[in-house]
């Protein structure tokens, strides 16, 4: 079990794997005001840095399930890198219907939304491992600037305009279902640039690597299209934040 090849790829040197910056991550444990010993789920955990980070800088515990057996080998070893490795652990898995076992403080999914059928379906499942008086976390697009037409939203990798809101219409849709959203932090162009630019080099490189593998002309064709889509479409119209929601 694995997700599609390519993303293994192009993002192996990522170690994380969305707009946020590492400052981004600690403003938001900061912001949570994370208490030792919460335990964490994160559905879609990547390579594992919020949460070791989190257990070095706050004491947190952690459980992680990603679908990559590459990011969660990754996040691993960056719990044994940050000595965190008594503290978090990574499952290798389907993260789709996980509940974990015991009720945590804080459930997350950052920039994976699809587990759970989108944002609404991710907070539901979510929810179900939440102790009561807990915080879920969301991270999740949104457009910055509304797209002008169906071209410029095709352009950020969406399907259509309709895929995202905009910021306040975000905001407003956690609201209707119910949750207050208690704190937000927001990526910003130069995160979008880490997250995409940070794949370039890595596909360069890989295809020096790896001339002659099934993915080569795919690789070869998307770093050539890459930087110039980067810059007209996702880097001006798409944002990106992660939310912290609790239930009313
Ligand atoms: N939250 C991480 C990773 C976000 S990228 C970070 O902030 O760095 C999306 C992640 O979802 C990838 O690591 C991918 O491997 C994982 N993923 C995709 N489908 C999944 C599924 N069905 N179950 C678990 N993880 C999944």
């Amino acid at each position: 079990m694995d997700i599609p090849r390519i993303f293994n790829i192009t993002e192996s040197a990522h170690r994380i794997h969305n707009p946020f910056t590492p400052d981004k991550f600690v403003t938001l444990g900061a912001a949570l005001r994370l208490e030792p010993d919460t335990h964490v789920l994160d559905l879609g955990s990547g390579s594992g840095e919020m949460l070791c980070t989190w257990a070095r800088d706050h004491g947190i515990r952690g459980t992680g399930v990603d679908m990559s057996q590459l990011f969660s080998e990754q996040a691993r070893q960056r719990a044994e890198e940050l000595g965190v490795a008594d503290r978090v652990g990574f499952v290798h898995g389907d993260a789709a219907g996980y509940v974990a076992d015991e009720k945590v403080g804080v459930a997350a999914c950052v920039g994976a939304t699809w587990i759970g059928g989108g944002a609404s379906g991710t907070i539901d499942l979510l929810s179900k491992s939440l102790r009561s008086g807990g915080i879920i976390l969301i991270g999740e697009p949104y457009w910055r600037q509304l797209p002008p037409t169906e071209d410029v939203a095709r352009g950020c990798l969406a399907s259509s305009v309709a895929d995202f809101l905009v910021l306040p219409e975000l905001l407003a849709f956690f609201g209707g279902l119910g949750y207050d959203v208690v704190e937000m932090v927001l990526a910003n162009q130069d995160g979008w640039d880490r997250y995409e630019a940070a794949k370039w080099l890595t596909m360069r490189r890989w295809l020096e690597a790896h001339p002659d593998d099934e993915l080569a002309a795919e690789v070869r064709a998307r770093l050539s299209s890459e930087p110039r889509r980067q810059a007209a479409y996702t880097r001006e119209y798409l944002g990106w934040g992660v939310f912290a929601l609790m239930h009313r």
